[in-house]
């Protein structure tokens, strides 16, 4: 019943890893069951995030014990437990280590609208600064989420990021822009600092079209695609190249 579900979080691992959020076996992803809400598959501890499987997934519930499964489960589990405890809106959570988002975080800059990429964030992004430690017990998870609030993204100070999607879609779409964004401002500040900024009376308009429902589903296919054709591997119907398979509703003349 599950088969769907696991096999779009183990491409969603993998495509995270080709945008350059991967950390070794560590940083991970959870996605809420739909007949379930107070369980969540995950990714488990000891592999890459790209080395899922359909069997090495495991179960855990809401209080971040394991249920199912025989992999070990991630220390830093309260950060998906206690974020889709308090935000039933939220269905895949997504914890990482990206270089630039670690980097950009020590710097003690917000994130500047410098890019189409730092205009979608332009609304604000939370850092968490409680502690730069591992979030390894229930408390940190729940003060990473209060933290979070009703955002989609939260960078945790020193440490990496957390993204909050509808949709597995959604949160790597999140994940891999902020990214961007924060590799983007860094050449910025390297070569001397940013000078120019999206204009103030156009940055609510673009805003709201870098973060599409439309740009999600369409970008996490693209990513699905291009692992599979690098690899040489068969893409899988759903994500192929097809006019069936892209989400139209974005394009006004359809
Ligand atoms: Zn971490």
């Amino acid at each position: 019943m599950t088969d769907k579900l696991r096999e779009k979080l183990i491409n969603a691992g993998r495509v995270l890893v080709d945008e350059g959020q991967g950390d070794y076996v560590w940083g991970h992803i959870s996605v809420r069951l739909p007949d379930n809400p107070n369980r969540f598959l995950m990714k488990p501890g000891c592999v890459g995030v790209e080395e899922m499987t359909p069997d090495n997934i495991i179960t855990v519930d809401i209080e971040g014990e394991k249920v199912a499964g025989d992999w070990p489960r991630h220390n830093e589990v309260y950060i998906h437990s206690e974020v889709l405890r308090a935000r039933p809106d939220v269905n895949c959570v997504i914890h990482t280590h990206p270089e630039n988002v670690v980097a950009f975080s020590s710097l003690g800059k917000p994130l500047a609208a410098i890019s189409n990429d730092g205009t979608m964030f332009s609304g604000g992004v939370p850092v968490f600064a409680e502690t730069t430690d591992l979030i390894t017990d229930q408390p940190r998870g729940k003060a990473v989420a209060k933290c979070l609030g009703s955002s989609g993204i939260l960078i945790l100070r020193n440490h990496g990021l957390v993204a909050a999607g509808k949709t597995i879609e959604e949160a790597v779409f999140l994940a891999v822009k902020l990214e961007k964004a924060c590799r983007i401002q860094m050449l910025a500040e390297m070569a001397g600092g940013p000078k120019l900024f999206v204009k103030e009376e156009e940055l609510a308009a673009k805003r709201a079209r870098t973060n599409r429902g439309d740009s999600q589903g369409n970008a996490f296919s693209y990513m699905v695609r291009r692992w599979h054709l690098r690899c040489g591997c068969e893409v899988p119907a759903e994500y192929r190249a097809s006019l069936e398979n892209f989400d139209r509703s974005g394009y006004k003349k359809g």
